[in-house]
């Protein structure tokens, strides 16, 4: 299996860029925010669980995300691997996703993570709140509360990969198809 960690701050194109992956290297796209706002949208109760959180811009916890995780690998079948968007977003999602991996005899390729400053990332994500309808791209308090998470309790995941020698940094501003050229080459190496 191909299997790829998709990382950066909120704002940073990882959306965007699952797209162009999933359809070049023929990946399963597993995204927890695109999960999450699904199960909302549906009004389940791990939806209205989810949904305090993610108004405020603070991560949903750990257990409940795993969860949700295990159950998505586990109703894929025949996968040739994921690319995991948004996930893990804290050390111990990190563990219990190489232990999940592990079952299917399987790892992590490979880490590629986006590096885009504050500055732009707030130019973006309120650029999106005007047509995204999602509640925390549309207010600079809760933007700045999710930069500050991901600085407080994700960036840590970049040193997981990087201590297994999997992290992979690519500078995010510019064009979409230029970023994805430099992405595409990181992952043809893996
Ligand atoms: P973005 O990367 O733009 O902040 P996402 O769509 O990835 O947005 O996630 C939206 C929200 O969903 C997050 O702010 C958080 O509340 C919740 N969420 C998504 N993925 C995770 C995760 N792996 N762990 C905890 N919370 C998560």
């Amino acid at each position: 299996m191909l299997n790829i960690v998709l990382f950066g701050p909120p704002g940073a194109g990882k959306g965007t860029q699952s797209e162009n992956i999933i359809e070049k290297f023929n990946l399963t796209h597993l995204s927890t925010g695109d999960l999450f706002r699904k199960h909302l949208g549906e009004g389940t109760d791990l939806g209205k669980l989810a949904q305090k959180y993610m108004d405020d811009g603070n991560l949903v916890p750990d257990s409940v995300v795993i969860d949700m995780v295990k159950d998505k690998i586990a109703s894929t079948s025949g996968a040739k691997g994921f690319i995991f968007d948004g996930f893990p977003r804290t050390v111990p999602q990190a563990e219990a996703l190489d232990t999940m991996l592990k079952e299917f005899d399987s790892d992590i390729s490979g880490m590629i993570a986006l590096d885009v400053p504050d500055d732009e990332l707030r130019t973006r994500l309120l650029e999106r709140g005007k047509t995204s309808g999602r509640a925390d791209d549309q207010n600079v308090d809760k933007i700045n509360n999710r930069i500050q998470v991901y600085k407080d309790e994700t960036i840590p995941v970049a040193e997981f990969y990087e201590k297994q020698g999997k992290f992979n940094k690519i500078h995010g501003v510019g064009s979409i198809e230029g970023i994805f050229g430099e992405i595409s080459t990181v992952i043809e190496k893996l």
